[in-house]
């Protein structure tokens, strides 16, 4: 038996990024870029209003007030997105709006709201300074700088600022195909005919979930029976994905048989138990070069120990840095002991309080209580060498999901 460290890092210790693919930059969306962007123009790509207004030479507005306003004669209509015919020359301006070019000689804009439009002049009732409401060429991005490096995740604002850039196209990670096989001449599948002594393969599905949840593709392989043939089968059929995932056959019992198969020719075991609750019966190994993880067969085993070790896989598979769900130190609401010796994972429901959090348990910690998985936003972590922690004690809880980035009411 290994610990949870020991058996992480054998597993990312096999597991390589996956090579690069070219994706429009709106699928490129959550994706792991693989290359520099360096900005091949200027943004904005001319020097532009900021205001509707108009473009003048600021030492021709100097003294201007409300009281004494200073009149210009204007030459030119400029609507963003016109190109400027004018060129303004002592006591001229042009009426300007935002976005639109700033036309040559001028060198400030006065925003309309100081502005008293007359005939064919304009009153301006505000001293304007020298750039004023002008926005410059290269303000926000300079040609040769580097906006977005390799290895960053693409969000919205990289998104836009990719087609600012004029990129539709961009080289990111590719997203890994995950086989999910269960096995259990005791499952059947969502839609059959159920027997009373039938359980559907949630974990088909749970699993699947979890695998697009990642951001990678789940190539659902449905149910292998308890027989060394259709294991064979099954796993054959999985061979194309870039990681295997299966759940159950992985104990002690009679028709244990995924070790056995992974033991085959070409096939490898590489480790087998690790000390851990929910989770203990965790085989890894590959089968003809592609990884296999054997997960534990019940509902909530199986989706604790993908969360410890094949969403970081999967996570460096795409080019992730950061493969690790954040944990937060949390004040205990209930008392909880277990055994010493191995690492716990008790599901739990974690609230934000004042400056820390709170968290209690879900209720009945069985590996197959399901329900208390679907309460759970989080896992409190016990370690090894711990036997209790107290009402009021602190532990740490690795977060499950982004529920505690949400609240009912707007922060401000
Ligand atoms: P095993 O590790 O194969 O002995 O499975 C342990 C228990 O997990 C079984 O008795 C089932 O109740 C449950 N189980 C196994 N596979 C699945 C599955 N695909 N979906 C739901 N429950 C499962
Ligand atoms: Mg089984």
């Amino acid at each position: 038996m290994i610990s949870v460290e020991e058996a992480l890092k054998s597993i990312l210790g096999s597991i390589s990024p996956l090579g690069l693919e070219k994706v429009n930059i709106l699928d490129a969306l959550g994706r792991v870029i693989g290359e520099d962007i360096h900005a091949g123009r200027s943004i904005p790509p001319k020097d532009n209003s900021a205001m509707d207004g108009y473009a003048l030479r600021a030492e021709d507005s100097r003294g201007a007030s409300p009281e004494r306003p200073v009149r210009f004669e204007v030459i030119e209509d400029i609507p963003a997105g016109a190109v400027p015919q004018k060129r303004i020359g002592p006591g001229q301006a042009s009426r300007i709006m935002t976005g639109a070019p700033i036309p040559e000689g001028a060198d400030a804009v006065v925003r309309m709201e100081d502005t008293r439009k007359e005939e064919n002049t304009v009153a301006v009732l505000a001293e304007a300074k020298t750039g004023q409401d002008i926005r410059r060429a290269g303000e926000d991005v300079r040609p040769g700088e580097k906006v977005i490096s390799q290895g960053e995740i693409i969000r919205p604002a990289e998104v836009g600022m990719l087609a600012s850039l004029g990129r539709s196209f961009i080289l990111v990670h590719q997203r890994p195909l995950i086989a999910v096989v269960a096995t259990g001449d005791e499952l059947t599948d969502i839609d059959e005919p159920l027997s009373p002594w039938k359980i559907v393969s949630s974990n088909s599905y749970s699993l699947a979930a979890l695998v697009r949840d990642c951001g990678a593709i789940p190539l659902q392989i449905g149910i292998a029976r308890d027989q060394r043939e259709d294991l064979v089968a099954k796993f054959g059929a999985a061979m194309r994905a870039d990681l295997i995932v299966s759940s159950g056959g992985v104990s002690v019992g009679d028709y244990d048989l995924v070790k056995e198969v992974m033991k085959e020719a070409g096939n490898r075991v590489q480790f087998w138990q690790v000390a851990m609750k929910p989770g203990r019966p965790l085989a890894f190994g590959s089968l003809g070069g592609v990884p296999v993880v054997g997960l534990p067969g019940n509902p909530v085993s199986s989706m604790v120990s993908f969360e410890q070790f094949v969403r970081p896989a999967i996570l460096k598979m795409m080019g992730h840095a950061n493969l690790f769900r954040r944990t937060v130190r949390a004040r205990l609401a209930e008392g909880i002991k277990k055994k010493k010796g191995t690492r716990h994972f008790i599901r739990a429901q974690v609230r934000s309080e004042g400056d820390g959090y709170t968290v209690a348990t879900t209720g009945d910690q069985g590996s197959g209580i399901l329900k208390s998985m679907v309460r759970a936003n989080g896992l409190i972590i016990l370690p090894e060498d711990v036997a209790a922690v107290g009402a009021g004690g602190t532990v740490t809880v690795q977060l499950l999901d982004d529920s505690l980035s949400w609240t009912r009411e707007p922060g401000y």
